[in-house]
């Protein structure tokens, strides 16, 4: 049986479907959004008082008027359907991290063989499906196990498109008859509110009019891998786990780094297009796309929108690229860590906060009143990471991203922020009283001791940095690439909320019944917040040992290395405050996602160590054994036949012993309850799992390839 694999097939595999084949570029503008139920669509569907009371549903937040919900309906239905949609859904994030949805035909019996389409308002509005199944960490008891989904109207209705036809998709939360969040989405959108009212009394003493609303902005860079479906199916692992469990390093990994932004090759290029041309259908502002470092890894980013819609579109993303794949012949992995010994894939969030006239408030502005009030929120966000590192760690823990955070490509699991030299020198000069005169660092005088020209764009590329200023934003780098972004931005709207808040608080104590000017009360915040903060920031490497030690013994940061420590943090009661404070979760809610991240935790760890025996025992240690067979038939026993026998003998034996011992791990479970089960993952499991791979890869390099039994790095990494 010779097991190569196909290469060339591997290779040539792929098929272009014609229909799918280039749109015409002029044409792409039109094709925007055409999929998506846009403001301008219902306008021109609905009556002008209909459209009116939308308007304050959306734009105040009032309930929508129920006599016009029918209305509405009708009018998205009759959109859809001209659309080709014969089904809806409401579309929504339970806590799976993925999306959910499920699907109801618009057809319904009217008598007699007759059959209408229909779709009412309370369809819409509210939908209840049948989801006991979802994770709900204890919110929901059996009795009670209904949850429903209800229409979100601040994200636009869309239609998704399979070969035979379409369905409608309403965005939706999900929530408890108790009116708990059972999703990702309401704690999503509470977050957005809780930064809005922070902002606004900070924004007015800065000027701002009256009834400015203020949202995060997000722009997140997808990572991911492409390998031929040929090797994948191949794959238990990949497919069981969307990791390789076993496989040696190929002579060629990343060193040659020729392929990062190199040219893009024409089946991978031709992939990206098609699903570039859906997502600009689905008003997805993709941008731009490029190689990434390892061998078969590339990158999508599409541009930052509110942060609510990039939560939708983000998932919509990762979905277009998944099921796009599949039409080349390829598979698009979003594990955090496909592959041992080169660089994995993460999600970088960029963001920042704007007003409703398309202000940046981490913008440094022209004028140096602008550059304070700039100084007063990019201090808050000093704060805010300082105060919430563990809450940072906790968002984007989970057992993929352990091996990609800290593993010296990807950012340490300590948090730090990289401020760039030109910003931490203005922060410096403040907090020394020197204020912003002087000729160095493109700093310019401006006639007040107080306020600093702020070089637009400042901030250079480190990329070893977890949290970074990049001009005008900050770019969260430990995300992880197959994750739900909805958490992570919740996360950072709801701290920054927190230290605007509390700097507010601080600056109006300043100005109260003192004859301060804005400027130096902010001059004088800035300077004692820097300067209680500063250890946070470090603009080295931070993949360094001396960081390391730097960080965690002189400087007091956290290092929350795995999963397990971080999620700790979680509900501590300074995490509890916070996220009740500001109404974002309770403390059943917290308490729920905790678990909830514990028992993923221990069921992606557990299905990797059965997975890892399984392959071991059935595909590997065979293929070894056979070898060792057929060497035993060899009559000449020369020199290389009893060198080979002894050393697969050698390491045969190791892996048989180290496979007995993860089989009892694996048996073990560690305990009856979740955290007990997680932490046996952890400590025993994972390392058993180590230990069967390190003599499953040795052999990988002395059993003959004809009995290899297992795609090799080299193919899947290479064959495109
Ligand atoms: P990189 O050099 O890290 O690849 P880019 O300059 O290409 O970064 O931008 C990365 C992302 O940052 C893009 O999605 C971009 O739209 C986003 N971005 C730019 N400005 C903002 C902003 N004000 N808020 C949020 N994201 C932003
Ligand atoms: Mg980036």
């Amino acid at each position: 049986m010779n097991q190569d694999f196909d290469v060339n097939s591997a290779a040539r595999n792929w098929r272009v479907d014609a229909s799918v084949s280039a749109t015409p570029s002029e044409l792409v503008n039109e094709l925007f959004a055409s999929d998506v139920l846009t403001l301008d669509q219902l306008k021109a569907r609905l009556s002008k008082p209909d459209y009116r009371s939308l308007q304050a549903t959306l734009e105040r937040g009032e309930t929508l008027d129920s006599s016009i919900a029918d209305t509405v309906a009708l009018a998205m239905k009759t959109w859809a359907m001209e659309k080709g949609a014969t089904h809806y859904t409401h579309w929504f994030q339970p806590l799976t991290g993925s999306t959910a949805e499920k699907h109801d035909s618009f057809l319904n019996p009217a008598g007699d063989g007759v059959a209408i389409m229909s779709f009412s308002g309370k369809e819409l509005i509210q939908a209840e499906p049948d989801a006991s199944s979802f994770p709900s960490g204890g919110l929901r008891a059996t009795f009670e196990a209904r949850g429903y989904t209800a229409w979100d109207p601040s994200s636009p209705a869309f239609i998704v498109r399979h070969a035979n036809g379409a369905t409608l998709c309403i965005p939706s939360v999900f929530l408890s008859w108790t009116g708990e969040a059972l999703d990702l989405k309401i704690p999503l959108l509470r977050s957005i509110e809780a930064l809005n009212k922070a902002v606004t009394p900070a924004l007015s003493l800065f000027g701002a009019s009256e009834g400015t609303r203020i949202s995060s902005t997000l722009g997140a860079e997808q990572e991911y891998f492409l390998i031929a479906e040929e090797y994948y199916y191949r794959r238990p692992d990949l497919v069981m786990t969307g990791r390789t469990l076993f496989g040696a390093k190929p002579p060629r990994g990343q060193e040659l780094e020729d392929h990062y932004f190199g040219a893009i090759p024409d089946r991978v290029l031709s992939f990206m297009t098609d699903a570039e041309m859906q997502l600009y259908a689905l008003g997805i502002p993709v941008k731009t796309r490029h190689n990434e470092v390892a061998p078969g890894q590339f990158e999508i980013a599409p541009i930052f929108e509110n942060s609510n819609i990039a939560a939708d579109h983000q998932q919509l993303i990762m979905q277009v690229l998944r099921t796009t794949a599949r039409k080349y012949g390829l598979v698009c992995l979003m594990h955090e860590k496909p592959f041992a010994g080169v660089n994995g894939s993460g999600k970088h969030c960029n963001w920042s906060m704007g007003t409703d006239a398309g202000e940046n408030l981490l913008d440094p502005g022209e004028t140096p009143h602008r550059n304070m009030q700039f100084l007063f929120f990019c201090t808050a966000v000093i704060k805010a990471v300082d105060d919430h590192q563990d809450l940072l760690r906790a968002c984007v823990a989970s057992a993929s991203n352990d091996h990609r955070l800290g593993a010296n490509e990807a950012p340490p699991a300590i948090i730090s922020i990289f401020l760039g030299s030109e910003l931490t020198d203005i922060f410096d000069r403040l907090a020394s009283g020197k204020g912003g005169r002087g000729p160095e660092a493109g700093l310019l005088g401006l006639g007040s001791s107080v306020l600093p020209e702020i070089p637009v764009h400042a901030g250079d590329r480190n990329r070893t940095s977890p949290f970074a200023f990049t001009g005008n934003k900050f770019e969260f780098r430990a995300v992880g690439s197959s994750q739900s972004i909805s958490f992570p931005i919740t996360v950072l709207n709801l701290i920054i909320a927190d230290a605007i808040t509390q700097l507010t608080a601080q600056l109006n104590e300043k100005l109260k019944g003192s004859d301060a000017t804005l400027d130096s009360a902010v001059a004088e915040l800035v300077k004692e917040t820097y300067t209680q903060y500063k250890r946070i920031i470090f603009n080295g490497d931070g993949y360094s040992e001396a960081w390391h030690e730097e960080a965690e013994h002189q400087r007091g940061l956290l290092n929350l290395r795995t999963t397990l420590d971080a999620i700790e943090h979680l509900n501590s009661e300074k995490n509890l405050r916070l996220f009740e404070q500001y109404n974002v979760l309770n403390e059943r809610e917290l308490g729920a996602r905790q678990e909830i991240m514990y028992d993923i935790y221990f069921k992606t760890v557990n299905i990797e160590g059965e997975t890892t025996e399984y392959m071991a025992q059935t595909q590997i240690l065979p293929a070894a054994i056979t070898y060792l067979a057929e060497l035993g038939n060899v009559e000449i026993k020369s020199k290389a036949v009893k060198g080979v026998t002894e050393e697969l003998v050698e390491i045969a034996d190791e892996l048989y012993e180290n496979l007995r011992t993860l089989r009892e791990q694996n048996e073990a479970l560690g305990g009856e309850e979740i955290h007990e089960k997680a932490h046996h993952m952890r400590d025993h499991v994972l390392p058993a799992m180590q230990e069967v791979r390190r003599a499953a890869d040795r052999l990988e390099k002395v059993v003959s390839s004809k009995h290899w039994p297992l795609p090799t790095y080299r193919q899947m990494l290479f064959v495109k």
